[in-house]
């Protein structure tokens, strides 16, 4: 697959929540914390969701206690769910298939993930014979989300993780190795997997390259701090003060971890995230 097709792929993810019944707002189960006003068991409605599957307080959940709703991103897995695997019927006309679609919906959530994922590791220069297993990887991936809702929950989430997991690895290496080398001209960024930073000054820090895979980086500060060229895969951004930082050419960066971050109009970001508009709002 091109570059150019990856790019296409990536950048089409993303929620469109008119396509979608709310299953987000549904599906999930919320516990009452700093996130979430409320505490909402899975498969219930929020009782905040309207009858068209709209949010009725869309435009003040922070300031009303429900900063995680302005986190959350489902990549368009709801749509998906909804429009393709349920075609269009709703669980509200429908209950008798709404268990099978509240249970499809995290499934489909994880492929999508993965998708992204995969993608974006496209998206980069790359060998030849990387490209061709991520492209195969991407394309297995893109006929799951495909299947019948039954064949969905049959699938085995564990074993279709670990090779997409293996190859996202491998490029990883591949990639910071050539950044450090051809752009950067720095020694490789050292391993810092899973490490716990939360509340750590970062502050202008040069973390060029560096794996942070799966970093607990909560309210840590890296203001002003280069992050380009870095392995962010499921790091922990929570209230993380990103405000100046550079992560144009960050590795595996969601805007789900954007969101819950604090940045301002300074902060550099990759092209397929948008700066969150809280950001701006101060809320
Ligand atoms: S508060 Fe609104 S966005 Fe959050 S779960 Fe409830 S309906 Fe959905």
């Amino acid at each position: 697959m091109h570059k150019e097709t990856a790019i296409n792929i990536r950048e089409s993810l993303s929620a469109d929540c008119s396509q979608c019944f709310g299953l987000c707002c549904t599906a999930l189960n919320i516990v009452a914390s700093s996130d979430f006003a409320i505490n909402k068991p899975a498969e219930t409605p929020c009782p905040n969701l309207q009858q068209d599957f709209r949010c009725k307080i869309h435009k003040n959940l922070r300031t009303q206690g429900f900063k995680g709703c302005t986190v959350f991103d489902c990549l368009g897995a709801g749509q998906k769910v909804s429009q393709h695997t349920f075609k269009g019927q709703s669980w509200r006309e429908h209950p008798e298939v709404s268990k099978k679609m509240f249970n499809v919906f995290p499934v489909m959530e994880q492929l999508y993930e993965m998708i992204a994922f995969v993608a974006e590791a496209l998206t980069y220069t790359i060998s030849d014979t990387l490209r061709q297993r991520l492209s195969e990887q991407l394309e297995k991936l893109q006929d799951l989300t495909d299947l019948e809702a039954e064949q969905l929950l049959a699938i085995d989430m564990i074993s279709c993780r670990q090779p997409v997991n293996m190859l996202l690895l491998e490029t990883s290496e591949y990639i910071r190795s050539q950044l450090s080398a051809n752009v950067f001209k720095i020694k490789k960024g050292k391993q810092y997997r899973g490490i716990d930073w939360v509340g750590k000054n970062l502050k202008g820090k040069d973390l060029r390259t560096t794996d942070l895979r799966g970093a607990y980086l909560i309210a840590a500060n890296l203001q002003n701090a280069d992050l380009r060229g870095v392995d962010l895969i499921g790091a922990d951004l929570r209230d993380a003060n990103i405000s100046g930082a550079n992560l144009s050419t960050s590795l595996f960066l969601t805007q789900m971890q954007i969101n819950s971050a604090k940045g301002d109009k300074q902060t550099k970001l990759p092209t397929y995230i948008q700066p969150p508009t809280h950001w701006l709002s101060g809320t």
